[in-house]
């Protein structure tokens, strides 16, 4: 069981090029201070994936996927965040650093956490495009808040009933 420091994550994004692991997988080719590439995680014929090196994200205008290197290989990989880190690491030439028990108990709980946070902002994202929400997605659109803009900066919608994202989830 292995988990990581900040320290240890922002060097493995360091020594990665984003642009270069996920031209491993998919073609991608430059535009301009970005690259852009067809989205590997939906269909598509023109590219409305972008990667930007600099910031170290991804991020699809299509589908909405979005993340860094290591959700990028999580995703590509299907594999759990202590995997797509092991793989990476080694693609960096990287020491994985092992932990005591403490710290992997407590790396445990803050990675279901994020899982929590990320399950409950994809919900709200969903609520935003199925009937129901068309009211806030309309207002939205006549705030002139583009496709991009929604999908970039996760926009979401809250229903009214305080319980609904509860009852989601059981
Ligand atoms: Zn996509």
């Amino acid at each position: 069981m292995s988990t990581f420091t900040p320290a240890f994550l922002d060097e493995l994004r360091n020594r990665l090029t984003l642009s270069e692991v996920i031209g491993r997988r998919v073609k991608v080719t430059r535009a301009g201070r970005e690259f852009k590439a067809c989205c590997p995680f939906h269909k598509e014929k023109s590219p409305s994936f972008t990667i930007n090196d600099a910031k170290g994200f991804f991020h699809c205008f299509g589908c909405g996927a979005h993340g860094d290197v290591i959700g990028f290989t999580m995703r590509q990989e299907n594999r759990s965040f202590p995997e797509a880190v092991d793989i990476l690491a080694a693609m960096a030439g990287m020491q994985v650093p092992k932990s005591s028990p403490e710290e992997a108990k407590r790396y445990e709980e803050e990675k279901n956490l994020y899982t929590l946070i990320e399950d409950a902002a994809k919900w709200f994202e969903e609520q935003l495009r199925i009937p129901s929400g068309r009211i806030a997605l309309d207002y939205a659109k006549r705030r002139n808040l583009s496709e991009e803009t929604i999908s970039r900066f996760r926009l979401g919608f809250a229903p009214n009933d305080a319980q609904a994202l509860i009852k989601y989830n059981l």
